[in-house]
């Protein structure tokens, strides 16, 4: 059993199946195949820590041969070649398959990830179709420019797919981060090989085979599950892949960085780690800042990179937030994450359990109120109080370095220009939020952050049209709207003179 948060229990034994997996070797080259070691490795449930099934381990020679398929339908095949409007509705026919098979795919990141189910259905899963479906109507919206230049010389520009982009994900949202990075790619008529995290490789999976369904050509499409010294190093160093799109930790995004400069320079873009801040005046309406800040941080169990892991609170209300913000985790039931009733599933994994728990100890060690939580809870499986600590210093190291869990570390402020400047004391800038009625704060406020994405009375509220992605260590380039395009093309300029021009 999965106990409930804070005294309450629940018993969600009744909740405990795996669900069928469909797909288990790597796809290379439109089919399903072992890899050439034929060595497997088990993907593990995280209500209970035993394995969930066993899959195939792709290795540098397995990527080698996905890379060749890629670079081979991307040199000579259809799909860079196509018109745009026809891979958009091949695209689209994409997206019907994968909202027909809502209800096979998301139980997978559920078993997974230890994600809620209802969250995939309703939120991941649809959300994806909406990224398939924005980068299909945009596959034939591409263009160069005409340009007008010196006298006796004419000029165009060509936007050009970039060749064979390596995609390496995190597990924290498996099908989001699938095709956030995919279908941009396809989009611009390139080819790719997607290595999906360890923990989580079955709805990529699952997602290639509908990819073949909807008529994607064999070698567009490839995935090999993998281990990142291995899989995924052999992506970022091979020196036929064109370009890497990477999400996921700051330590590996300075790995990949290094491999592409090693290997054959391909450009590379980075999604990678945050400890975003959020600041709440005190005029902000106390309850709905106490709701922005508990999902800013414990959506997703803490394991999302934008979490607002460092809420600063004004002095004004500190107290008041404090209190009601402990009060919201007795309605928080943590248990199993197919459980309808749950708001919390159970961490990735043991490591992450672990480093979370430690993280745990170090600030209490250091100093810090523990206001609430800060315990696993049952004895079998990865689950974590929500927690929260108060009184925390920017030196803590809960403060300083990314969690990645549920863990929410308060802070007190007096004025605007020291939440600014305190807030900006990191290393990261993915994210943060600030809450206010004074228009004015959040303006200076919303530009002083450096950070990518900046919400105003609200948090991770996403949309596809709006570019998502990092300042400083929090890594470089843009994910969704028009502007993840431009990562996988590249601009070729066209010059010829111009004879007998009547204008001339
Ligand atoms: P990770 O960096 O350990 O792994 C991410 C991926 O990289 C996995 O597929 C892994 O197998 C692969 N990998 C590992 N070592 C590699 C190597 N040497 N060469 C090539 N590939 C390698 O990260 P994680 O633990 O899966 O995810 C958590 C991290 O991801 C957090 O830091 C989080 O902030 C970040 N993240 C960022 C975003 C964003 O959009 N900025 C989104 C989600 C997660």
């Amino acid at each position: 059993m999965a106990g409930a948060c804070n005294g309450s229990s629940k018993n969600t034994e009744s909740f405990v199946k795996i669900p069928p997996i469909k797909f288990s070797k790597l796809f290379i080259n439109g089919k399903f195949v072992d890899s050439l070691s034929e060595k497997m490795f088990e993907t593990i449930d995280p209500r209970t820590g035993e394995a969930v099934a066993r899959v195939s381990e792709g290795d540098k020679e397995d990527v080698d041969l996905a890379v060749k398929a890629a670079r081979q339908a991307f040199d000579h095949g259809a799909w860079p070649r196509m018109s745009g409007s026809e891979r958009g509705s091949i695209m689209m026919k994409f997206a019907d398959l994968v909202e027909q098979n809502i209800e096979e795919i998301a139980p997978l990141d559920a078993i997974n990830a230890g994600k809620l189910l209802s969250h995939c259905k309703a939120i991941e899963l649809p959300v994806a179709v909406k990224i398939l479906r924005y980068y299909a109507g945009a596959a034939d919206k591409i263009h160069g420019t005409v340009l007008k230049l010196s006298k006796g010389i004419q000029g165009h520009t060509l936007k050009e797919p970039i060749g064979v982009v390596g995609c390496i994900i995190p597990w924290n949202f498996p099908t989001l981060m699938f095709f956030t990075k995919a279908a941009p790619a396809l989009a611009a008529g390139c080819t790719v090989v997607v290595k999906p995290a360890e923990q989580t490789p079955h709805s990529a999976l699952y997602y290639a085979h509908l990819a073949k369904l909807a008529g994607i050509p064999d070698g567009v499409l490839n995935v090999v599950n993998g281990f990142g010294e291995t899989a995924g190093a052999a992506i970022s160093s091979h020196m036929d892949v064109d370009k890497v799109s990477f999400t996921g930790s700051t330590e590996v995004g300075r790995k990949i960085m290094a491999a592409a400069a090693a290997s054959n320079l391909k450009p590379v873009s980075l999604e990678l780690g945050g400890k975003s801040p959020l600041i709440i005046f005190e005029d902000a309406d106390i309850d709905e800042a106490v709701n922005i800040a508990f999902n800013g941080i414990f959506y997703n169990k803490g394991e999302v990179c934008v979490a607002s892991s460092r809420v600063y609170v004004q002095e004004g209300i500190y107290e008041k937030f404090e209190k009601k913000v402990v009060e919201k985790t007795n309605a928080w039931i943590v248990g199993d994450p197919f459980d309808p009733r749950v708001d919390q599933g159970p961490q990735i994994d043991k490591k992450q359990f672990e480093k979370i728990l430690s993280y745990i100890e170090h600030g209490k060690r250091e100093g810090a109120t523990l206001l609430t939580g800060g315990k696993r809870i049952g004895n079998k499986g990865f689950y974590i109080e929500p927690t929260i600590f108060s009184d925390v210093k920017e030196d803590m190291s809960i403060a300083k370095e990314e969690i990645f869990g549920p863990v929410m570390s308060l802070m007190k402020f007096k004025t605007m220009e020291e939440a600014i400047k305190r807030a900006n004391d990191t290393t990261y800038g993915l994210a943060a939020g600030v809450i206010t009625k004074n228009l004015n704060v959040a303006n200076t406020v919303s530009r002083s952050i450096r950070a990518g994405f900046i919400w105003i009375n609200c948090y991770s509220r996403f949309d596809l049209d709006c570019p998502y992605g990092g300042y400083k260590m929090s890594g470089f380039g843009r994910e969704f709207g028009l502007d993840a395009l431009n990562q996988y093309l590249q601009i070729k300029s066209v010059v010829t003179p111009i004879h007998d021009s009547p204008w001339h």
